[in-house]
């Protein structure tokens, strides 16, 4: 597997360190609002990058994906909304894990959250570690990072050293790359935020210290293999986490470094602050199924730039129809026979589908590769030369890139799921049925109608009415 490593500028050999296990760290969602589907294509990715290393490397994964649960905005927003962090943040806990799942998103083996006890209690033990080795300072109660300690400071953003304006200090979670000052590690309790006194004295975390010490907590030892998240991250976050994590251990911090870029809409970076985003639910609203989306989001390189269009979802669902009308060609095939052309056709589609996936997560070429099959095989069809002994192979090698790309069996689950509660379905069906023994046919056709636009559609058969979806 080859990946860009953002430390070396350059795509690399990946290989875990140890035991075949890759011990990956991304960064999740900061939970003061609900996550937006700018959010979820850099979710969508890593999730991709995990089943690549997975199901097409072949390595067991240990990833961890926290919840930034306090910081600056969590605590302003908890504030507003007169509840406590806990209960504040819990909801979109909840509501993340909720799109996740209805985006296909497997779920990884560690999800902490940065207010877990055991969590605090690392960050303080990493800031005390730092400060044995010379690295932080006090001031009014808060402790900071000195990054003129740490010669190295700035080599994944690449910061001119020289230009670093040392000695001056940033309290903020986010700031930009021109001013790269010393950042806070432990804020001072004020009046009416969250406090923690667990070895450091009484404050709450700066959000780049919870990365380091949940990371190295829960996958052990430095360097860990991959950390990733968006491309907004390199600057301030991810350099920071480095500072910290390698001040105070001494060691690499993590080997490789995959960054997302960003999904934008009309051309600018979609974000909560700019207002300018959809959440899942919004896609949902507009009749779009996730797995459209899912599609969409992962359908292009990683490292670029993806413009969201209400046309481009349309798009995705029709290449997604592509697929499935072709699978449905598969499975009803009836002639007797199997064609070693065949076999050798989908042999060369994994082959050529693998080797784009090896190379830097290329899921553009992935796709061409599988809709290259489907092109070649439709007109093998068309000519009587597959045979229902052909379509085992051919469905295996399907389910071999949908465990890479979790669309297909996204889309199944949500065919099997009703559009609406099964028992708003029950109920029309009921008083359409109530009014049809009443000769109500106007009525009858209008709740079909309503149906029909929440996305069910009735079927009536020799043994009563079905619904499926539209
Ligand atoms: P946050 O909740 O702001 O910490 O963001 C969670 C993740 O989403 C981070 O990895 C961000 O880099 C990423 N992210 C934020 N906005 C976008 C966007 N428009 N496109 C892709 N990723 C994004
Ligand atoms: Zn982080």
């Amino acid at each position: 597997m080859r990946l860009f490593n953002t430390l070396t500028r350059r795509a690399e050999a990946f290989v875990p360190l140890r035991d075949n296990t890759v011990r990956m760290y991304t960064c999740g969602l900061t939970v003061y609002a609900r996550g937006h589907i700018g959010n979820f294509r850099t979710f969508v990715c890593v999730d991709v990058l995990r089943r690549a290393l997975k199901y097409v490397a072949g390595y067991q994964m240990h990833h961890v994906m926290n919840f930034t649960d306090v910081d600056d905005k969590t605590i302003v927003g908890a504030a507003k909304a007169g509840i406590g962090l806990r209960a504040y943040t819990d909801q979109y806990i909840a509501a993340f894990r909720e799109d996740a799942a209805a985006l296909g998103i497997e779920p990884v083996e560690d999800t902490p959250r940065a207010t877990d006890d055991a969590n605090v209690k690392a960050m303080a033990d990493m800031i005390n570690a730092l400060g044995q080795r010379g690295h932080t300072y006090r001031s009014d109660g808060s402790i900071y990072f000195k990054i003129s300690t740490l010669p190295s400071y700035g080599k994944l953003a690449r910061l001119d050293y020289e230009g670093i304006q040392s000695g001056a200090r940033v309290d903020s979670d986010e700031y930009d790359k021109e001013s790269a000052r010393d950042f806070v590690l432990w804020k001072a309790t004020k009046p009416g935020e969250p406090t923690w006194d667990v070895g450091c004295g009484p404050g709450r975390p700066g959000w780049h210290i919870e990365c380091s010490a949940m990371a190295l907590r829960l996958l052990g030892e430095s360097p860990i293999d991959i950390h990733t998240g968006g491309v907004d991250l390199v600057f301030p976050h991810h350099e920071n986490e480095i500072a910290q994590s390698e001040g105070a251990t001494g060691q690499e911090f993590s080997r490789c470094w995959v960054h997302i870029e960003h999904l934008l809409v009309d051309n600018q970076k979609m974000s909560k602050s700019l207002g300018n985003f959809y959440t899942v639910q919004d896609v949902r609203d507009k009749g779009f199924r996730l797995s459209a989306l899912r599609y969409i989001l992962l359908s292009g390189y990683y490292r670029k730039q993806l413009n969201f269009t209400w046309t481009g979802l349309e798009q995705a669902e029709e290449s997604l129809r592509r697929i499935t009308d072709f699978l449905g060609r598969v499975e009803a095939l009836t002639a007797a026979g199997t064609h070693d052309e065949v076999g050798a056709r989908v042999a060369d589609a994994v082959g050529a589908f693998d080797a784009a996936l090896r190379d830097d997560l290329n899921t553009a070429a992935g796709l061409g590769a599988i809709f290259d099959l489907i092109r070649a095989l439709n007109i093998a069809m068309d000519h009587r030369q597959v045979g229902a002994g052909d379509a085992p192979g051919i469905m295996s090698a399907f389910d071999h890139f949908d465990r890479v790309l979790g669309v297909l069996s996204l889309r199944r689950a949500e065919d099997a799921a009703p559009p609406i509660p099964q028992a708003d379905i029950d109920a029309a069906m009921h008083a359409r049925q109530d009014a049809r023994r009443k000769r109500d046919f106007a009525e009858a056709d209008r709740i079909r109608q309503d149906l029909l636009s929440k996305g069910v559609v009735l079927e009536d058969g020799p043994h009563g009415t079905r619904w499926k979806r539209k």
